[in-house]
């Protein structure tokens, strides 16, 4: 069949099938709300170039997968698109390039910064999302950076371009791990914010979630609805935020490209079924979690602890993703498992005993039958994982 021909069947077969999730705007190359036969033509016109316009799943050709992404997007877009660098500051083996932060205007009313990996080799996310009342941010660095300073400067940029005089901070977190919260003293006692507890109880009090982790919220910053799921699993209080703007969901290290270190199993499964579930019948552009460290080859991650991310993977997952992750956890029923998949890695840090620990670690205090096996340099982390590989 002339390549023509093959195209056009093709194109008629994917068309038969409806889309099964809601659209995100993904596709819609002309800017202009709505994903149609300009933006299809576009995508034709750029077929097997590395066009990055028509290139939607960054994989350096235009494709079928990318035809098959604008159809399943077809008709009016409903959420703020946005956009992600070229690169994020990966730890320069020098360090003078990096600056401690990097800010990111995802798009007018969203912020993503970057802490140095030559600060802290943890180099979280931070993100910072504008209502018209509130500011809601997640989490706070993993070591002393002038984040205060920065924050603020992004504040008042924001509140002259909208003609506003204030807003109401809202200093959140992902979780209560040291690594998202360093920086909360930096807030404490600023005009205009309000730093919100790390405890269970205080995050369950401050977004009133008194059925945790069932019960789903929304948090009102004043024409952009935030929605808050209670994800436990790597940390007992441990939420993510969907943005209904934006269609982003934001889940800390629950996932990320990188070890997705699983200290409470049942919990970790219900609550990814929980996004599943959730975001099943959304706009769902991206899934934003709160560290890198798978680099750009399928299923090889930085050493634990590495300062430096040579061609780091992209920040930015899908739902495709998400799926992913619950279709192997599912897979491995009530016996975690650690497995390498291309773009993360199921880390659990509990293992049943007939699966022990390299080492005599302690055993679980809620549960006899598992034991804990967190690694906490790097010499146990290979350790683990060449026992995990047996
Ligand atoms: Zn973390």
């Amino acid at each position: 069949m002339p390549t023509r021909h093959r195209l056009l069947a093709s194109l008629v077969s994917l068309a038969l099938v409806s889309p099964a999730f809601a659209q995100c705007g993904i596709g819609d190359i002309t800017g202009d709300g709505v994903i149609d036969g300009a933006d299809l033509g576009y995508v034709l016109g750029a077929w097997g170039s590395n066009d990055t316009n028509a290139d939607f799943d960054s994989n350096d050709i235009v494709d079928g997968a990318d035809l098959g992404l604008l159809l399943g997007n077809w008709g009016t877009v409903d959420v703020a698109a946005g956009s992600f660098p070229d690169e994020w500051i990966w730890g320069n083996p020098n360090c003078a390039i990096d600056p401690q932060i990097q800010v990111h205007q995802f798009n007018a009313n969203t912020f993503i910064l970057r802490q140095s990996l030559c600060t802290n080799f943890e180099g979280p996310f931070i993100y910072l999302l504008f209502g018209q009342d509130k500011v809601l941010m997640e989490d706070t660095g993993a070591s002393n950076i002038a984040l205060y300073t920065t924050v603020k400067s992004i504040i008042d940029q924001w509140l002259l371009a909208n003609r506003k005089t204030s807003i109401q901070l809202i200093v959140s977190h992902s979780h209560a791990h040291g690594d998202h919260v360093f920086n909360d003293s930096q807030f404490a006692g600023k005009p205009n914010t309000t730093v919100v507890g790390t405890s269970l109880t205080a995050v369950k009090n401050f977004f009133g979630i008194p059925n945790w982790p069932n019960q789903i919220v929304d948090y009102d910053l004043g024409g952009r609805v935030v929605t808050v799921i209670p994800i436990p699993g790597h940390h007992t209080a441990h939420i993510a935020f969907y943005d209904h703007q934006t269609g982003l969901l934001l889940t800390g290290d629950t996932l990320y490209p990188g070890r997705l270190y699983i200290s409470q199993w049942a919990p970790y499964k219900a609550s990814i079924q929980r996004l599943v579930d959730y975001t099943a019948d959304k706009p769902l552009c991206w899934v934003l979690g709160t560290h890198i460290e798978m680099s750009s080859t399928p299923g090889v991650d930085f050493p634990l602890g590495s300062t430096s991310h040579p061609n780091e993977h992209e920040l930015q997952l899908t739902r495709e993703h998400l799926l992913e992750l619950n279709a192997a956890i599912i897979a491995m029923g009530p016996s975690p498992a650690y497995q390498v998949h291309d773009d993360f890695i199921i880390f659990p840090l509990v293992l049943a005993l007939d699966n022990p620990c390299p080492d005599a670690s302690p055993r679980m205090p809620d549960d006899e039958a598992m034991c804990m096996c967190r690694p906490k340099t790097v010499f146990e982390y290979r350790k683990l994982r060449e026992a995990l590989a047996k």
